[in-house]
């Protein structure tokens, strides 16, 4: 059945952050891993990594990449982020640390490095295949039986069942399959705001523009602007904005309209950012859900973790690290149950009620911002305290 067979093959349906990962640590548990992913692989063709160009990797996360032997090198690309650097509307910049010394930090990675990284290492285990360009459509969650569509023929097939492990993001196909589980609900929130990324390149030489070792926030109350800082001296910005209203994505329909927003409430950043409109008009916008689910697993047949199993909206920085955890507490698991059917059961048990209240938080932080409009004092304390 499991660990000590050292005979069987599983199947990860999606090769982000999460997936990678579990197919590293299944691997050095022994099992054969097959991946499957929609996307191309990211080493060799240039595709946009998803979501965030870069993230936030606090404890829990760099504790997972840890039990791998994966820490130091994650480490190296790392920058870390010793504080929150404010920028207000008008005046000087206020700088508030994250601890009493610089050993308390947060830290800015690449998520494409990350995920390339964490796909490698799976791959120098020899036991994991990845297949590119693979779509799962359908998941039989009795019999594990597999639906593919083969993203480069548009060709169709079914692929027998073995244990299935969906990593598939936010939209899970595997968590869809889940609904032929007796008593399984689910529950998906959109968020108002989407999120748009933009860059302030480095400056002469690869030097950073502004405090490196910072998470830079331009609070602003229904909308915020965030930076993080990147290898190459760059940072990447992400502004949060509603979808409709007064100041939103919507009403931010012309160049001169996005200019003197800009101008108005994020003049230093501006004054950084020179293909502002261009990037703004050409760059998708992305949206935010919060997504619960139960029961996590089908039997011993299928199990979703990561965003599958609870996407949380960015607010805290806490979605792959939330994700990482659930591999760790995997991990622990492998050793102490006898069937899939149990070990799901209990990662369900241990992890759900954690990343619901994560993600419950990640909301009431951004819903307080979000209403604190009248009060900017106040909303500028709250807004800054959380992120
Ligand atoms: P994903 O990263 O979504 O990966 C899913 C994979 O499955 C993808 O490769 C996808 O192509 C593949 N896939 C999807 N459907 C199928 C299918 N049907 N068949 C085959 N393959 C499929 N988290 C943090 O911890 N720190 C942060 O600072 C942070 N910042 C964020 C900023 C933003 C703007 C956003 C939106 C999110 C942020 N997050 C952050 C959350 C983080 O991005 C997610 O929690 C994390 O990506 C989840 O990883 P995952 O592997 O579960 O899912």
């Amino acid at each position: 059945m499991r660990a000590t067979e050292h005979n069987e093959t599983v199947t990860i349906v999606g090769a982000g952050l999460v997936g990678s990962l579990l197919a590293v640590e299944l691997a050095r548990q022994g099992y054969s891993v097959e991946v499957l992913e929609r996307r191309p692989d990211m080493r060799r063709e240039v595709i946009d990594a998803g979501r965030s160009i870069n993230l936030a990797i606090s404890t829990r996360g760099l504790y997972a990449l840890r039990q791998q032997g994966l820490e130091e090198e994650a480490l190296r690309h790392a920058i870390p982020m010793r504080g929150r650097m404010i920028h207000p509307p008008k005046g000087s910049l206020v700088y508030q640390p994250y601890g009493k010394d610089d050993s308390q930090h947060i830290n800015s990675l690449s998520r494409a490095w990350l995920n390339k990284f964490l796909m490698s290492a799976a791959e120098e285990s020899g036991r994991v295949r990845f297949r590119y360009r693979q779509r799962v459509t359908h998941l039989d969650a009795k019999t594990g039986v597999l639906t593919v569509v083969d993203e480069a023929t548009g060709e169709e097939r079914r692929e027998e069942g073995r244990v299935v492990f969906g990593t598939d993001g936010s939209g899970s196909a595997v968590r869809q399959a889940l609904e032929q589980v007796q008593g399984f609900e689910s529950t998906q929130e959109q968020l108002g705001h989407g999120y748009k990324e933009l860059t302030i390149p480095a400056g002469p030489g690869g030097a950073f523009q502004m405090e490196k070792h910072a998470l830079h926030i331009w609070p602003r109350g229904t909308y915020m602007l965030i930076a993080l800082p990147n290898e190459d001296g760059s940072f990447t910005c992400t502004l949060f904005l509603p979808w409709k209203g007064p100041v939103s994505f919507e009403s931010l329909d012309t160049p001169a309209r996005l200019e003197a927003f800009f101008e108005e409430q994020f003049a230093d950043a501006k004054a950084l950012i020179p293909d502002l409109t261009e990037a703004f008009f050409a760059r998708p916008t992305g949206s935010m859900v919060t997504v619960k689910c139960a029961p996590w697993h089908a039997g011993g047949k299928a199990v979703v973790l990561g965003d599958a199993a609870h996407a949380i909206v960015p607010f805290f920085g806490q979605g792959m690290n939330c994700g990482f955890e659930d591999v760790t507490v995997f991990n622990r698991l492998l050793a102490e149950h006898g069937s899939w059917e149990s070990l799901f059961g209990a990662l369900e048990k241990l992890r759900k009620t954690n990343s619901d209240a994560i993600a419950d938080m990640a909301v009431e932080n951004f819903i307080e911002m979000r209403d604190s409009t009248g009060n900017p004092r106040f909303l500028l304390e709250k807004a800054v305290e959380k992120v």
